[in-house]
C-alpha cells in the first residue's frame, strides 16, 4: 500500500481523500492555491503544498507543479479526485511516467472510454444499450442525413470531445440536421480542438441514469447499482438518489451488468460511471463514461456499504477488488443534495464571501460532506458546491421524509443556498411520483416566472 498520496484537489472531496487515507494509513499529502491559504481541511493532512495563485489554470490545472509538489512532499501516488485535472489521460500519463501510482485508469483506458465516438463502439461491442445513430464521426453530410432520416427526427449533433453541454446542437428536420453539423463542429474545434462530431436520436423526454462501476489490474470488474439524476438545471445536477425509482428490476440488472462489461473490455481499474437516458418504456440508452469518481459517489456508498474511495486507492496499489458482484445488494434507499452557494431565485448566482452561520443536520442515516464550517470564507475562484447532505433510509417515503426534516436543521447564512429550493423540489409531485424527467426542474421555473 502507498505510504504518501498527493491530493491534487480542493474542497470536499480533498477531505473525503483525506479520511480515506486515514483508515489505510496512508499520509495525505495536500496541494492549495494561495486563495486556498489557510482552508478548513488542509488542517487535516499531514502536509500542505502551495502551487500557485487562487486562478485554477495558475494552480490546481498545473500539471507541473503538482508534479513538483509529489516530489517535495515525497509521495508514491496522486489521487485527482474530481473536475480539475481528474479526466485529462495527459496528466494521468505524466504521474505514470514520472513514477507516481494515479489513482484512477490508465491513460489509454481513460482515452478508450473518454472519447464518445470510440466509447460508443467498444459499448456496442460488450452489448452496453447506446443511442441509434452515425456508427462512428460524420465524415460526409449526406450519410448523416441518411441516418437521420431512417432513426425520425429529432436527433442530436454531438461532439466527440465535447463535454459541459458544449458543441451539442438539437436538429427536426433535415435542414434543420445540415446547419447544426456546420455549427456543432465549429463550436467544437474552437472549445475541444476536435471538429469531429456525430449524431443520435434525441430523446425529449428523459430520465437520467447512470451506473457506478469498478474495475482492477486483474481483469475483474462490479457495479455498485445506479444513480438517479433527474433533477438538473442547465445539465447540472441538484438532487441525486440510489436505486433509481420505479424501474423494473431485470431491465436494472441488465443494464447495471453491461456497464461492468463495458469497463471489463476497456481494462479499466479504478472507479466510473456509465451514464445512460432513460426512456419512458425504459429503454436505455448510454451517454458517456465518467472516468473518475463522482460527486454523487455517496448514495451509492449508502447503499451498498462500500466505500468507493478507499477501493479505488486499493486498486489503484494492485489490490485485487475485496468484493465479488453477489457480495452486493441495495439496502434501502438514499438522496444527496448539493448544498450550493448559490441564489435560485437569481438565476444560481453564485454567493462568495464569508459564512457566518453553519449548523449541519444531524440524526440517524444523516451524513454531511463538507469542507465549510462558520467562519470560512468562500472564495470566488472555484464552483459553488459548499457541501452534500447524504440521507439514507429504508425506503425512499422515509427517505424524503428525512431529506425535509435535515433540511428544516441545516442553516447557512448570510448567504442564499440551494436549501430552500430543495424542501419545495421534494414535495412536488412529479419527483414524490417519480414521474419528473431531466428537464422537470427547468419547467418548474419557467412556470414560476410566468406567474
Ligand atoms: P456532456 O459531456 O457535455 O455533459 P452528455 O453526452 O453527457 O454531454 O450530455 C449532456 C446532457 O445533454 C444530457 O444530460 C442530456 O440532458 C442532454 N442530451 C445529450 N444527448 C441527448 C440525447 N440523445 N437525447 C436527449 N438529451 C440528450
Amino acid at each position: 500500500m502507498f505510504k504518501r498520496l498527493l491530493i491534487a484537489n480542493r474542497g470536499e472531496i480533498a477531505l473525503r481523500i483525506i479520511r480515506a487515507c486515514r483508515e489505510l494509513d496512508i499520509a495525505p499529502v495536500c496541494v492549495y492555491s494561495q486563495a486556498d491559504a489557510g482552508a478548513p481541511w488542509l488542517e487535516q493532512a499531514d502536509q500542505s503544498l502551495c502551487i500557485g495563485p487562487g486562478p485554477s489554470k495558475d494552480s490546481y490545472l498545473r500539471i507541473d507543479r503538482i508534479i513538483a509538489a509529489a516530489e517535495v512532499g515525497r509521495a508514491d501516488a496522486i489521487h485527482p479526485g474530481y473536475g480539475f485535472l481528474s479526466e485529462n489521460s495527459h496528466f494521468a500519463e505524466v504521474c505514470r511516467d514520472s513514477g507516481f501510482e494515479f489513482v484512477g485508469p490508465s491513460p489509454e483506458a481513460m482515452h478508450l472510454l473518454g472519447d464518445k465516438v470510440n466509447c460508443k463502439r467498444l459499448a456496442r461491442q460488450a452489448g452496453t444499450p447506446v443511442f441509434p445513430g452515425t456508427d462512428g464521426g460524420i465524415e460526409d453530410i449526406e450519410e448523416a442525413v441518411k441516418v437521420a432520416a431512417e432513426i425520425g427526427y429529432p436527433v442530436i449533433v454531438k461532439a466527440a470531445g465535447g463535454g459541459g453541454g458544449r458543441g451539442m446542437r438539437i436538429a427536426r428536420d433535415e435542414t434543420g440536421l445540415r446547419e447544426g453539423i456546420e455549427a456543432a463542429r465549429q463550436e467544437a474545434a474552437a472549445a475541444f480542438g476536435n471538429p469531429m462530431v456525430y449524431v443520435e436520436k434525441y430523446l425529449e423526454h428523459a430520465r437520467h441514469f447512470e451506473v457506478q462501476v469498478i474495475g482492477d489490474k486483474h481483469g475483474h470488474a462490479v457495479h455498485l447499482f445506479e444513480r438517479d439524476c433527474s433533477s438538473q438545471r442547465r445539465h447540472q445536477k441538484l438532487i441525486e438518489e440510489a436505486p433509481a425509482p420505479g424501474v423494473d428490476h431485470a431491465k436494472r440488472l441488465k443494464v447495471c451488468e453491461a456497464s461492468a462489461e463495458l469497463i471489463r473490455q476497456a481494462k479499466y481499474a479504478g472507479a466510473a460511471t456509465c451514464e445512460f437516458l432513460m426512456d419512458r418504456d425504459q429503454n436505455f440508452y448510454m451517454l458517456e463514461v465518467n472516468t473518475r469518481v463522482q460527486v454523487e459517489h455517496p448514495i451509492s456508498e449508502a447503499i451498498t456499504g462500500i466505500d468507493i474511495v478507499k477501493t479505488g486507492i486499493r486498486v489503484a496499489a494492485g489490490e485485487p477488488l475485496p468484493m465479488k458482484q453477489s457480495d452486493i445488494s441495495i439496502n434501502g434507499h438514499a438522496i444527496e443534495l448539493r448544498v450550493n452557494a448559490e441564489d435560485p431565485a437569481r438565476n444560481f448566482m453564485p454567493q462568495a464571501g464569508l459564512i457566518e452561520t453553519f449548523v449541519p443536520p444531524g440524526g440517524m442515516g444523516i451524513r454531511v460532506d463538507t469542507h465549510a464550517r462558520a467562519g470560512y470564507r468562500i472564495p470566488a475562484n472555484y464552483d459553488s458546491m459548499i457541501g452534500k447532505l447524504i440521507v439514507h433510509a429504508p425506503d425512499r417515503e422515509t427517505c424524503i421524509k428525512r431529506c425535509l426534516q435535515a433540511l428544516r436543521e441545516f442553516k447557512i447564512g448570510p448567504m442564499r443556498s440551494t436549501l430552500p429550493l430543495y424542501e419545495r423540489l421534494l414535495q412536488e409531485a412529479p419527483f414524490v411520483e417519480a414521474t419528473h424527467d431531466i428537464k422537470w426542474v427547468e419547467r418548474l421555473q419557467d412556470a414560476d416566472r410566468k406567474k
